[in-house]
């Protein structure tokens, strides 16, 4: 059964609107990637609408609230609060939402950090989430074109800017992103390797 109508209203008062709007619009993109990709377009839509259901409470209630559901946090995550949303919201939505669906709930756990060998749902929020319509950094539109030609091409594109941006700014970068980059940059060079074979 779809719920998506009952997490839209739940959501509009856990968001702030503008939290609230590019959910909804992380949805609308997701649903897009899917249907490109051949991946559940609904599942897609369900996640990209819930994914950051925990972004807007405070770090330190996210912080008890993982510790009281047991969920195991390695020391750079207990270090990054900005990651806190995405671990919490994979408990949320299975506990509050009722999610069971493991891609699913991998698919919100993983959606800040990437990791390696993420399946097609998680890139598909992955880049879901850097190109929703109300996206408006510089090379926006590059992310967009990318996204529609390869998911791997657009993680190498999106996580070359936030990696360099983290080192520029002497911040820490999680195992899982450098091992997302590497496995997508991997990839690209296997397909190109095999084309010219
Ligand atoms: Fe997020
Ligand atoms: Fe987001």
């Amino acid at each position: 059964m779809n719920r998506d109508a009952e997490y839209t209203e739940v959501l509009r008062g856990r968001l702030t609107e503008k939290r609230f709007v590019h959910s909804l619009n992380v949805a609308d993109s997701a649903k897009e990637l899917a249907l490109i990709y051949g991946c559940d377009p609904e599942k897609a839509y369900t996640v990209g609408l819930i994914h950051d259901c925990c972004k807007d409470e405070p770090a330190g209630l996210q912080l008890s609230y993982m510790i009281e559901n047991c969920v195991e946090l390695s020391e750079w995550e207990i270090n990054v609060p900005k990651l806190y949303h995405a671990m919490c919201g994979k408990v949320y939505a299975l506990k509050e939402f009722g999610v069971t669906d493991e891609d699913m709930l991998n698919a919100v756990r993983y959606h800040t950090t990437g990791r390696k060998n993420m399946s097609l749902l998680e890139k598909v929020i992955f880049i879901a989430d850097f190109i929703s319509a109300e996206r408006d950094y510089d090379g926006v539109e590059v992310m967009r074109e990318k996204a529609k030609r390869s998911l791997d091409e657009a993680i190498v594109e999106g996580l070359s800017f936030t990696i360099k941006d983290l080192i520029n700014s002497e911040k820490i970068v999680h195992p899982d992103t450098l091992d997302a980059y590497n496995d997508a940059v991997f990839n690209i060079q296997k397909l190109k390797a095999g084309e010219s074979k």
